[in-house]
């Protein structure tokens, strides 16, 4: 008797969920993992790219037994790096900017690792997983992975510019720890501030300078201001809110240099009024624990000094064997494949193409990110299953940033915007992309709350009781 279409629909998930129950896994030797008789697609970066590719792939081929996909990161969880800055002045609880990547392995394997080195001619990645033994030395586990497809999406590092001394005595914004740690710092700041009674120490204890005016820069001073002055107002009494000084370094003469000339300056404007020093065509020479030195020669006396100055590859992409651009990005062609080599794709921060409507490489930004993932995807699913390739021809539709409590600045549909309307616009985007439902309404709940109530100054200790009891 012929089966009905939803008993054909059964009989057909039933096949796919023992077919993908069998174990395709086989360890040929200790380090190897292989994958037997599938295509086998390699994901390596848990970040807008990565997991957009990802998203893209699992949904294609979530009955298609003759693909496997595995994805490779450092963290088990993909940042939202648009609400960081947030999770510093305590707006958005850490937790509700990030989704596990294992949400989104509809049916890939995820492997929470370090790569450590890529093979183009054996196709082959190494990865690494570190495996804790309390007070003892790290223990690096190596493992080799075979692919038929590769897919680079790994992001960027913090860029110092060779600058150790900067390195060694800045806080970075680039990951949630990152945020989390400045945070604490900051408020650890102001509880000192409380208590010494050094004139000048008092001064470099309130002195928060952050270094950097392209997005991260821009949005993590204006929340840090916010933060510190919300705080200083509603529980330091002992601190005078005229000593707070919050500074904003710049290299060249603007910030914010992807916004037009008075958009710029009107987001000078804003961050001045709220109370923002900021210096221009001077960038940081050196630094110290206390001290931070610019090119003119001035000295600005803080224990704050916060870095976002730009982004650089990770070393691991500088050193692969392709065509890199002059700063050691992956060169790519139209349509996002690694230029020379068959089955490899580079996307996102760590991929380098011209933008054919500007003349200049596409920024870093995670706009460009998503879109570039909807290429890749589409391109790998056309090679394997056959169909038209696309080339990446993004043309961006806006650009936003907040600039600090209830206020923002962009270019919407080539329309500018600023000040309150930016802000709920920014919020309105941002909140749409971000993950899952679960946290989109964590984090409206949290910005109700901010609405009413005062900011929380707990300062988190991140160690153990044992640990606390020999600092
Ligand atoms: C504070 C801040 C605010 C920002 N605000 C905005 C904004 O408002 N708008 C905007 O468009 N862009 C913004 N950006 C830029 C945006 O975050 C990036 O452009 C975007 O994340 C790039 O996506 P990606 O997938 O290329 O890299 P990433 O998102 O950085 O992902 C890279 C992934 O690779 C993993 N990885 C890296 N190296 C390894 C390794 N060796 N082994 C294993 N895993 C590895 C990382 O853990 C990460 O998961 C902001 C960035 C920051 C830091």
């Amino acid at each position: 008797m012929p089966c009905s279409i939803d008993e054909t629909r059964k009989i057909l998930a039933c096949y796919y969920m023992i077919e993908s129950s069998i174990v395709h896994m086989i360890k040929s030797d200790k380090n190897s993992i292989e994958v037997n008789g599938r295509k086998r697609i390699l994901v390596l970066g848990g970040g807008f790219s990565g997991i957009g590719v990802l998203k893209k792939l699992g949904n294609k081929f979530e009955h298609d037994s003759t693909i496997d996909i595995s994805m490779v990161s450092k963290d088990n969880f993909f940042l939202f790096t648009p609400m960081l800055p947030e999770v510093v002045s305590g707006l958005i609880e850490s937790r509700h900017i990030v989704t596990p990547v294992r949400a989104f392995c509809k049916r890939a394997r995820f492997y929470e690792a370090t790569i450590r080195s890529m093979d183009f001619q054996k196709r082959q990645v190494t990865i690494s997983n570190r495996i804790d033994t309390k007070n003892e030395p790290t223990d690096w586990h190596d493992h080799i992975l075979n692919y038929d497809y590769l897919v680079i999406a790994l992001g960027g590092e913090t860029n110092f510019f060779g600058m150790k001394d900067v390195k060694k005595y800045s806080y970075t914004m680039k990951s949630l720890g990152d945020a989390i740690v400045l945070r604490n710092h900051v408020i650890d700041m102001l509880e000192q501030v409380s208590i010494e009674q050094d004139g000048d120490l008092r001064k470099s204890l309130m002195t928060f300078v952050v270094v950097g005016g392209g997005f991260a820069g821009v949005e993590t001073v204006g929340e840090l201001n916010a933060l510190v002055r919300d705080v200083v107002r509603d529980f330091y009494n002992d601190i005078d809110i005229n000593d707070i000084r919050v500074v904003l370094v710049n290299a060249t003469d603007k910030i914010l240099p992807e916004v037009s000339n008075d958009l710029s300056k009107f987001t000078t404007q804003k961050l001045k009024e709220s109370g923002i020093e900021i210096i221009l065509e001077n960038p940081v020479s050196s630094a110290t624990s206390s001290t931070v030195k610019l090119k003119n020669g001035i000295s600005i006396g803080t224990h704050t000094l916060i870095w976002a100055g730009g982004v650089t590859p990770e070393k691991i992409v500088k050193e692969l064997k392709c065509e890199l651009d002059k700063g050691g990005r992956i060169m790519v062609d139209g349509y996002l494949a690694v230029k020379g080599l068959d089955g490899v794709y580079a996307l996102g921060d760590c991929a380098s193409l011209i933008d054919k409507n500007t003349g200049r490489p596409y920024p870093p930004t995670a706009q460009n990110a998503v879109e570039q993932a909807k290429v890749v995807a589409n391109n790998l699913i056309s090679t394997i299953k056959g169909g038209n390739k696309v080339r990446f021809n993004y043309k961006s539709r806006g650009i936003m940033a907040q600039i600090g409590k209830r206020k923002g600045v962009g270019i919407l549909f080539g329309m500018k915007t600023h000040g309150l309307l930016a802000w709920m616009i920014w919020r309105t985007y941002y909140l749409s992309h971000l993950p899952t439902l679960e946290k989109k309404l964590r984090v409206v709940l949290d910005w109700t709350i901010d609405l009413f109530f005062k900011p929380d100054i707990t300062r988190l200790k991140i160690f153990t009781e044992n640990q606390a009891n020999t600092l």
